[in-house]
């Protein structure tokens, strides 16, 4: 493979020059320090061996129990289908639906995604319909929050530890495992890597060489060079003139210069994520009946609670994930979005700092939710206590799903083609 090609970075849109990887190491944009590709020499023979011991340990972690309660003999299990089972019947079907779609639906698209692009690579085939397989892996990566699960089944055993006895299922551990194996595959799996090894094998490789530069003083970017960088498999062509739809024509993908109506999206979704953000702080996220009465807890008394009964770490663990981070996310997205429709020209090497860590942060307040789903599956003594989600609970998240939207929707390019735009003019 050549590394003599033009590459345009996917967060600030710089055109530079590949340069050949040193085992391990990884390449970043000289403008923005993001990554623009890593070296991953058995890259795909690794991605694809996690892939298939993943799927082995997808099947065994919901078929058995995750964990279970025992009180006065009486042993209530739960396996995670049962558990959003529980969270349906309850009537809290959007919430059932999330964890549903975050924790089963997506990790098993994740690997029939893997499966179906690397078997045939590892052969030196042609996957059969590439591009979908890509836009099934692409559509799924942002929503897969096997890791977040783990650490809020932790929390909720902390938490059920005080009541009962808790008993750890064989899914809980599978579900260790598997966590660690799908980020090991997606880490050693590249897209951009995968598109050139298909390329390799077709034979209308030559149309998707980067075109030709003609020389223009001053224009730093893609887009001054009237070139678009597909945002699914970092394929850099010259965008058609015209007005209309533009694909990708290596995977097929809507093709364009900018994320489209980028700040007006960002704006919808946030706006709408701070106008939920006040019930799901106030309403109560979780109602405890017991032979005592009822009790009503929002996040905060959530919070409080575990701060009081002597588990602090996960006090500080919970404050951060459900309140500090969702606050802060909202708070980065807004500064973001108002300074890049300002056309700032402030630290914009912070700017998409900011943006990344958002990105990088942004699932973790999923947290609370898991939580709640394993106390609600699970503490169902109808005698002496039963747990139900609270209205809060969807209200919440819904928060976190318009926030993750909202970092997608966001554009990073735009931070600086405030200053592009202004050396161009400089120039002339
Ligand atoms: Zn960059
Ligand atoms: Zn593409």
């Amino acid at each position: 493979m050549t590394r003599n090609e033009i590459i345009a970075c996917e967060q600030c849109d710089l055109l530079q020059l590949d340069a050949p990887l040193a085992a391990g190491s990884t390449l970043r944009c000289r403008r923005c320090h993001a990554e623009l590709r890593r070296d991953r020499a058995n890259g795909p023979a690794y991605a694809l061996a996690f892939t298939f011991a993943s799927a082995v340990l997808l099947v065994i972690s919901n078929l058995f129990p995750i964990v279970g309660l025992s009180f006065n003999g009486n042993l209530v299990q739960t396996t995670l289908a049962g558990a959003v089972r529980m969270l349906y019947e309850h009537g809290t079907w959007p919430l059932a639906l999330l964890v549903a779609l975050t924790t089963i639906v997506t990790p098993v698209l994740q690997v029939v995604a893997m499966l179906w692009l690397l078997l045939p690579l590892r052969f030196g085939r042609v996957p059969w319909r590439a591009a979908e397989g890509f836009r099934l892996f692409q559509l799924t990566r942002p929503w897969g929050m096997t890791e977040v699960l783990i650490l809020g089944l932790l929390v909720a055993l902390v938490k059920l530890a005080h009541i009962a006895k808790v008993v750890p299922g064989t899914a809980l551990w599978s579900f260790i495992a598997l966590m660690l194996l799908l980020a090991a595959a997606s880490a050693a799996f590249d897209p951009r890597d995968a598109w050139a090894r298909i390329g390799a094998c077709q034979h209308n490789a030559r149309a998707w060489l980067p075109p030709p530069l003609r020389r223009r003083r001053g224009a730093l970017t893609a887009a001054a060079h009237g070139l678009a960088l597909c945002e699914e498999c970092g394929l850099l062509t010259r965008q058609p003139a015209g007005a209309g739809k533009h694909v990708c024509p290596r995977c097929k993908a809507p093709l364009h210069l900018r994320k489209p109506a980028s700040l007006s999206r960002t704006w919808a979704y946030l706006v709408a994520a701070m106008v939920l953000y006040v019930p799901a702080n106030l309403l109560p996220v979780m109602d405890t009946s017991s032979l005592f009465g009822t009790q009503k807890d929002t996040i905060m008394s959530g919070v409080v609670y575990l701060w009081v009964s002597g588990s602090w770490p996960l006090a500080v663990l919970v404050f951060i994930a459900s309140i500090a981070v969702p606050m802060l996310k909202i708070l980065g997205l807004a500064y973001l979005a108002v300074s890049t429709q300002l056309r700032s020209q402030w630290l914009p090497g912070q700017r998409t700092r900011i943006y990344r860590v958002i990105e990088l942060v942004g699932r973790w307040s999923m947290l609370d939710i898991y939580v709640i789903t394993m106390l609600v599956a699970l503490v169902q003594f109808q005698a002496l206590a039963t747990i139900k989600a609270g209205p809060a609970s969807i209200a919440f998240g819904a928060v976190v799903v318009l926030t993750l939207l909202a970092a997608m929707a966001f554009d990073p390019r735009l931070i600086w083609d405030a200053l592009e735009k202004n050396h161009v003019r400089a120039e002339r």
